[in-house]
Formats: structure tokens, C-alpha cells, sequence
């Protein structure tokens, strides 16, 4: 019933899957059959502390019965303490603006980057330079900006102008001109097959940018808020970006996206703005969603989670030979890539039906991104039931 009103009346942008869910705890779903499911998708890296959490809940439902949203013109005070709490996990002095999204959260960082480049330099410098295989955005800029030409469909052309896509972190060199104000990458390339780039050319690239006066600008949409283990990919690369866009993990499940900077006085009053953009909900949300995941990091169950996940897949890779080459990623942000390409819609659809959802990724890569608060069972559960699929493919 649900199905036929769907295609009917909601644009058909996404190959659905038609199961139901009605009911969310932790990193388990329940569809309308009462069917479970162990949930390694977490919404995309959204549901970072998991479904149905009551913390969260309790939270969002006492700010929606007072104050849902007035407008950015006015002081909000969970926006206030929400960048505070930001810049301590962090732990640098940086200043942030909310948006609803990672795309435009993106966006904000280009506009910023580009503001940067105008007010800093004689000629104007406004390329930047991102990577293939990167993922950035459904904009038309952050479209352009994400290195893969499958996403450059010609009919929605003429696309903004200034982005450059080059194949690996050594041609970033090679590129930069004039022109160039900045280069933008994720550190774990999420939708690109969950592939993390290594910390010493990372390292290597970011005084290379200082030397000559280019911002860096690390996507940590999917890597950032505890994703990698640590609060931000940043922390864990030991690196000092210019700007950091946060997004998916950081409302729980609420949209909410982040732009974070250092440069706090690049942008003036009326350079950038947004209706919904760090609101009463969305804000409140992310709050108790930090505090949430700060204590969970400092008890060591963080840790302990993702190391008993790294247990589980590379125990995989050793008992399916034939299907996988390895286990990719780091923190629980993982994937296994796939020997043959043409195994993973099959084992997407075979995981399903064993009742565990998984997600796929660019480089045939199977992708796992569970609620940071997964609990020892389900992750024993979820896995039990991939073995049980796997076995019925190969
Ligand atoms: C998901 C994602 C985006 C886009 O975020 P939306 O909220 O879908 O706009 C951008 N960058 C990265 C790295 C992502 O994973």
C-alpha cells in the first residue's frame, strides 16, 4: 500500500528498498512484520548514538514543546553552547556556522574559502582543488566539487566554475596555480570505497598548503564526530586544517550540518546565512548527542567497540577468501572490498535477507557504518547473520 503511494507521489530519485520499519532500539530495527534487522547503516553514519535513544528524545521533545525555531537574528542559546562544545572537543579555538546539511555545510566552506581568497590576495585566488573518488555534495557546487564524472550529469550543466579534480594526493602539487585558494578532501573517503589516505601525506600535503598560503579544507561530514575513534579525522591526523564541515553524526538523526573554522573573521555580518540553520531542535539535539558520545569515548566503550568490529570483519575476510581482498577504513567507519564488483548488490541483498543492513561504497566496497553506540550483541547478532549470507553466495 505504502509502496504504490510512494511511486506515485514522491519522485523516484533513490533505488527503495519497500521494507517498512517501525521501530528502532539502538543498532536494531523492527519492520511491520516484527521482523529484526541489525542496522550497520545507521541511516548513512546519522544515528550515531543509535535509534530511539531516550537521551536524545527526552532532549529534542522538552525543546520542541517550548521552542522549536525564531530565526537566526536572534540569540540561540543551544547554538551558542553547541559551537562552545565543538571548539573543546576539538580542542582549538575555532568558530562554527550551522547549516541543515553536509552539502551545504560544504558550500558554506566554499563560500568561505572564496571570501578568503578575495579579501586576502591582491588577484583574487578561488579555484579549489579536490580528488577523485570524493564525495561532497548534491549542489551544483558541491556536485562539481565531488571527483567522480558520474555525477557530472551534462544535462544539468553549465556547472559553477573553479573545481578541479585530481587522481591522488601527489598531483595536488602539480595542480595548484595562481588561482588556487584552497584544496578540499575527506581523510577517509567515504562514499569512494571507504578508503583512508595515510596520515604522513596528509601530514606532508598540510605544510606544503601553509607554506604557500592555501587553505585546507577537510569533508569530515561522514569521518567527523567520533567516526574514526576520535572526535574529528583531524584529531586523529594530528593536523591543523583551515576549515572542517561536519554534518550526518552530529544531530543524532536530526539534520544538522557545521561549518568550522579558525578564520573567524573572514565572514562579516550578511556574508552567509540560512533560515532553519542551527535552530532550537537541531542545536539542542546536537548537544546531548556530544555529551552523549564524549562520555562514551572517555568509559573506553568507544574503543572496545571498534576494535571488537575490526575482530569480526577481518575474521570474515580470512573465512570468505574468494569474495573479499580486505577489510578497508578505520574507527567504525569500515568496509570490505569486494574481489569481484559484481558480488556486492548480491551480498547487499543477501545481508538484507538475512536480516543485517549494510551499505555499498564506491571501489566494490561493502560499507559498515553501525551506531557508535552498538552494543557487544548486536554486533555478534549482525555478523552471524553477513556469515550466514555470505555463505549463500560464495
Ligand atoms: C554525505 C556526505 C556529504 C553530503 O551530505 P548531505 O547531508 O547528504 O548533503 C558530503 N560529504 C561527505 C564526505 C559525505 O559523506
Amino acid at each position: 500500500m505504502f509502496e504504490n503511494m510512494d511511486k506515485e507521489y514522491v519522485l523516484q530519485t533513490y533505488p527503495r528498498n519497500y521494507v517498512n520499519f517501525k521501530q528502532g532500539i539502538n543498532a536494531t530495527l523492527f519492520d511491520e512484520n516484527k521482523k529484526d534487522y541489525i542496522d550497520f547503516t545507521s541511516g548513512i553514519g546519522v544515528v550515531s548514538v543509535g535509534h530511539g535513544n531516550e537521551k536524545v528524545a527526552n532532549a529534542i521533545c522538552e525543546q520542541v514543546k517550548n521552542i522549536t525555531h525564531i530565526s537566526n537574528l536572534f540569540l540561540i542559546e543551544p547554538q551558542a553552547k553547541l559551537a562552545k562544545k565543538i571548539s573543546e572537543l576539538y580542542g582549538k579555538d575555532v568558530g562554527t556556522f550551522f547549516s541543515n546539511s553536509g552539502a551545504e555545510a560544504n558550500e558554506g566552506a566554499i563560500k568561505l574559502a572564496r571570501m578568503y581568497g578575495a579579501k586576502k590576495f591582491k588577484a583574487k585566488k578561488y579555484k579549489i582543488i579536490t580528488l577523485e573518488h570524493s564525495f561532497h555534495g548534491r549542489t551544483l557546487a558541491t556536485v562539481k566539487a565531488t571527483g567522480q564524472d558520474s555525477f557530472h550529469k551534462a544535462e544539468f550543466s553549465p556547472y559553477p566554475e573553479g573545481f578541479l579534480y585530481v587522481k591522488t594526493l601527489a598531483d595536488v602539487y602539480e595542480n595548484i596555480d595562481e588561482s588556487t585558494v584552497a584544496v578540499m578532501l575527506e581523510l577517509v573517503q567515504g562514499e569512494g570505497g571507504v578508503t583512508p589516505f595515510a596520515k604522513e601525506e596528509i601530514q606532508k600535503l598540510e605544510k606544503f598548503l601553509k607554506e604557500k598560503e592555501i587553505l585546507l579544507i577537510i569533508d569530515e561530514v561522514q569521518t567527523g564526530i567520533y567516526r574514526s575513534g576520535e572526535f574529528l579525522a583531524t584529531n586523529l591526523y594530528e593536523i591543523d586544517p583551515d576549515i572542517i564541515t561536519l554534518a550526518k553524526g552530529l544531530g543524532g538523526g536530526v539534520p544538522i550540518g557545521a561549518v568550522v573554522t579558525k578564520h573567524k573573521d573572514v565572514f562579516g555580518v550578511g556574508d552567509h546565512g540560512t533560515t532553519f540553520g542551527g535552530n532550537f531542535l537541531a542545536t539542542r539535539a546536537g548537544c546531548v548527542v556530544l555529551d552523549i558520545l564524549e562520555e562514551y569515548k572517555n568509559s573506553g566503550a568507544l574503543d572496545e567497540a571498534l576494535l571488537y568490529f575490526d575482530t569480526k570483519l577481518k575474521a570474515i575476510v580470512q573465512k570468505f577468501p574468494s569474495l573479499f581482498e580486505k577489510e578497508v577504513g578505520l574507527g567504525l567507519m569500515r568496509g570490505l572490498r569486494c574481489k569481484e564488483e559484481t558480488n556486492l548488490p548480491k551480498i547487499i541483498k543477501s545481508a538484507f535477507e538475512e536480516g543485517v543492513l549494510v551499505l555499498k561504497a564506491g571501489r566494490g566496497t561493502v560499507r559498515f557504518l553501525p551506531p557508535l553506540t552498538i552494543s557487544k550483541d548486536e554486533i555478534d547478532e549482525g555478523f552471524k547473520r553477513l556469515e550466514i549470507s555470505l555463505e549463500k553466495i560464495g
